[in-house]
């Protein structure tokens, strides 16, 4: 294993032969550039993927095509780059539970590519879960005032947006369509104190927690509503719901409910009770990443 100049350690699961994959001979499968082949003795060392240098190089999945080789059938290519895009999925969700906003913001921007590898990896893990947490927070809005203002804190393709009747402001790292606002939301464009409802599902990403916090605190009125769904794992359990909860009163919102019961997510509802302007004396706000184990 490899230590990045990310320190996130890497291990490679793009084997050819790992078992159920046996890669013909001769044949070989590339990540950027890098060949990976059962003929190498040093497939570990070679398979190693720098998080930072797939960011750099805009990631890109594909099989050699050997002129006199058969292409592999179509279930095996598809198992690859299945496993490879399961992969590069992981890495990507690390890079934003490990870093700053802004650094993640950087990242993507020089290379939008690997966001929508990000989002495309998203998807598939939505499909294996049980329902998705964004249909709860899409039903509960549709309940109230179509006046009240929205803001959709890191709204990946701006499904809430599309899905309610309400002017809902989408933000996220990269606008993947027209209704998205690219920014690092610690940073949103919105005037103090223009906002009903602040939605944050699935999307307390990045160490700078309390900057997205501070800024739904800036920009929603006295008295909005923050929403937030988040995987369980992150609160370890519910005292460590209860922790964050209390943390989250110093940032000037007051818990009116919360649903602990979901198995997978916890959601919670405050409300803006004070405007809170400064920094200093505030707890960290942290929450444990959220890991996705190998498909
Ligand atoms: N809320 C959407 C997307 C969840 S995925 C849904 O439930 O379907 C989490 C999203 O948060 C990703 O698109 C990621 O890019 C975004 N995100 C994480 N950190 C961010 C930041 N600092 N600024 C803007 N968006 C961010």
């Amino acid at each position: 294993m490899a230590k990045t100049k990310n320190n996130i350690r890497v291990k490679n699961m793009e084997r050819g032969s790992q078992k159920g994959n046996r890669v013909r001979k001769g044949k070989a499968l590339k990540i950027n550039g890098s060949k990976l082949s059962q003929k190498s003795s040093k497939i570990n060392e070679k398979s190693e993927v720098k998080v930072q240098e797939w960011m750099n190089d805009c990631p890109s999945i594909r099989i050699s095509k050997g002129k006199k080789k058969k292409a592999p059938t179509a279930s095996l290519r598809e198992r690859m780059e299945g496993r490879l895009q399961g992969a590069q999925f992981r890495l990507l969700n690390e890079q934003l539970y490990t870093a700053e906003g802004t650094r993640s913001q950087k990242l993507f921007k020089k290379n939008p590519e690997a966001f929508e590898a990000y989002h495309s990896g998203f998807q598939h893990q939505v499909q294996q879960w049980e329902f998705n947490p964004l249909d709860k927070i899409i039903a509960n809005i549709k309940k109230k005032n179509c006046n009240l203002v929205v803001a959709d804190f890191g709204c990946g393709e701006a499904r809430l947006a599309q899905s309610v009747a309400n002017k809902v402001h989408s933000f996220d790292l990269v606008a993947l369509n027209e209704h998205v606002t690219a920014c690092d939301m610690a940073h949103t464009p919105l005037p103090d104190a223009s906002v009903d409802i602040a939605v944050f599902c699935l999307s307390l990403m990045g160490t700078n927690l309390a900057d997205f916090i501070l800024e739904a605190n800036r920009v929603l009125k006295e008295g909005g509503a923050l929403k937030i769904a988040e995987v369980e794992s992150r609160f370890d359990g519910e005292n460590g719901a209860k922790t964050f909860i209390h943390e989250m009163s110093k940032f000037g919102f007051k818990l009116t409910s919360k649903n602990l019961e979901k198995t997978f997510f916890y959601f919670m509802d405050f409300k803006k009770v004070d405007a809170i302007s400064k920094r200093k004396g505030l707890p960290l706000l942290t929450l444990k990443p959220c890991m996705y184990k190998k498909r």
